[in-house]
């Protein structure tokens, strides 16, 4: 008899680990409460514009190839992929720029623009990096059950390579231009992590898109949701779309199946990709919590949200690259206001992704299909996006055009629609509406993250951004490959 698994959500973490335990001989069935798989990087389409909601760069392409290795599919086979070049246009709020690339002398040539002797020490900088990422990556760090015995083995070579230390503290000691010190800091923004106060073991991350490129595939990342959709569902896999979870049975401290839509789905195991404070909060009985009660999830410390607008404009900007990044003045102290005084701040720093800049069919003839994102606090803030949403997205179409030169857009727009925290909320069950979930600080990192098994109910598991290592699209693939581990240990071996 094969082992029955339920997966709750359809992320990037829930997908992967479905092909990875239906490819190792388990019954996988993935229950996701919206209409199409995906999570974060769901995607609409109107009046001929493609919008992916969510993740928009592709990196460590060869993550995705391992996780193909599992159907036995190669990405060539399935996917136009485009490398980027630049990765990112970088707007500072002094009107100069920088096209971050991967080309070593490109990159040096125009930081000694800006500091000669930041860029002699770039390559002093990304050599640090990458044994940071020789760590996670090469050594396995990032896909490991990460346990008591695997963090005091790990914390020797940590301390050497300095990788506790706030990420900016580092950058700090190689570059002295504000400039340099954003480029090489901001990379913990990505996955939700204030660069002054996330480990430094982030900054694996400028590596791992130094090694492997930053990539875009043709038709957007959703091509890349659908391919393993398509794969897990050949595999045998069931996907039930539409189909929100409401409770977690358990008995005798065991997980035992899920209830959704008035039917219960017996298993031998249950995975979340779902939120892990909705997931313990909403999904299962107090009684049950013993570490996650009610009082460690109010203390966790959870991640920024973000303002998305989506916008069709029948225009074409030659100052936008596809990955763009338009900088206010404040650096630290925009992140503060963000993250700890929850304020929305008046200055806005923010990014814009432009996949028709690659892809003309993302968007009609001559007209341009972008996204802006604006970080902001989560919803413990208490603001009330329904009633400013509309006055907010005024006020930066106006610094679009006005300040930054995006000339006649309000004009030119065809389609605009919006994304708010209460859309996170409402719409993935993120708790606090954070977009990234649990905030990666060194107190929730590695050891200190959620474990990937649960550690109040034996048969439960936990995959994507709010486990070991982490939020990203390879970090959720990594999360999959570590909770794999361990649901095959338990179930099978
Ligand atoms: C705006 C934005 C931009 C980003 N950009 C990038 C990027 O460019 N590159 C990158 O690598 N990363 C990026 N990230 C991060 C990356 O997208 C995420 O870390 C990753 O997609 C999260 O995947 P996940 O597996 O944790 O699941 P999620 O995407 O969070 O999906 C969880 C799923 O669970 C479902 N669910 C919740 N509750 C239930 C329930 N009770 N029953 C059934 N289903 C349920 C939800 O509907 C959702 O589909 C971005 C994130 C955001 C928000």
């Amino acid at each position: 008899m094969k082992k029955k698994i339920v997966i709750i959500g359809s992320g990037f973490g829930g997908l992967a680990s479905a092909i990875r335990l239906q490819s190792a001989g388990m019954h996988v069935t993935l229950l996701e409460k919206n209409e199409k798989v995906g999570g974060h990087a769901y995607q609409f389409i109107k009046s001929g514009y493609t919008f992916d909601m969510g993740p928009s760069i592709i990196t460590a392409p060869d993550l995705i190839q391992r996780l193909f290795d599992c159907a036995d599919a190669l990405i060539e086979d399935h996917l136009d992929m485009v490398k980027l070049d630049p990765f990112y246009r970088i707007y500072f709020h002094d009107g100069s720029s920088l096209n971050y690339t991967d080309d070593t002398n490109r990159m040096k040539a125009q930081m000694a623009c800006f500091n000669r002797e930041d860029a002699e020490n770039y390559d002093s900088f990304m050599s640090h990096t990458s044994q940071l990422y020789d760590a996670v990556i090469t050594d396995g760090l990032g896909s490991t059950p990460f346990d008591l015995w695997t963090m005091l083995k790990f914390l020797p070579r940590a301390i050497r390579l300095q990788a506790l230390k706030p990420a900016y503290n580092l950058v700090m000691r190689y570059f002295e231009d504000p400039r340099h010190r954003f480029t090489f800091s901001f990379h913990p923004l990505f996955i939700g992590g204030n660069p002054f106060r996330a480990p430094s073991v982030y900054l694996m991350i400028p590596y791992l898109e130094k090694v492997g490129g930053v990539w875009f595939c043709k038709g957007g990342m959703y091509k890349l949701v659908q391919t393993l959709e398509n794969l897990f569902k050949e595999l045998g896999g069931v996907v039930e779309t539409g189909t929100e979870v409401d409770q977690i049975v358990i008995e005798n401290q065991v997980a035992k199946g899920v209830k959704a839509n008035g039917k219960f789905y017996k298993t031998d195991g249950v995975i979340s990709n779902a939120d892990l404070a909705h997931t313990y909060g909403d999904l299962i009985e107090s009684k049950h919590r013993r570490k996650w009660s009610w009082s460690k999830l109010h203390k966790t410390k959870y991640s920024m949200s973000a303002f998305l607008l989506y916008i069709g404009v029948r225009k074409k900007y030659l100052q936008l690259e596809h990955h763009t990044l338009i900088l206010s003045k404040r650096y630290k102290e925009l992140v503060n206001d963000i993250f700890d005084n929850k304020l929305l701040p008046d200055d806005f720093s923010m990014y814009l992704h432009i996949p028709s800049k690659t892809d003309p069919q993302m968007a009609p003839k001559g007209c341009e299909s972008m996204y802006v994102l604006i970080p902001v606090p989560n919803l413990d803030a208490g603001i009330n996006w329904n009633k400013i949403k509309n006055s907010y997205t005024e006020k930066i179409l106006s610094f679009l055009e006005h300040s930054f030169g995006l000339t006649d857009l309000k004009r030119s727009i065809d389609v605009i629609e919006t994304f708010t925290p209460l859309d996170f909320k409402r719409q993935r069950n993120n708790h606090l509406g954070s977009a990234w979930g649990i905030e990666p600080r060194l107190t929730q990192t590695a050891y200190f993250r959620p474990h990937n098994r649960s550690e109040d109910i034996r048969n439960l598991y936990f995959v994507g951004a709010n486990t070991h290592p982490g939020a990203g699209v390879p970090g959720v693939l990594l999360t999959a490959e570590t909770t794999t581990k361990l649901v095959l240990g338990d179930l099978v071996e």
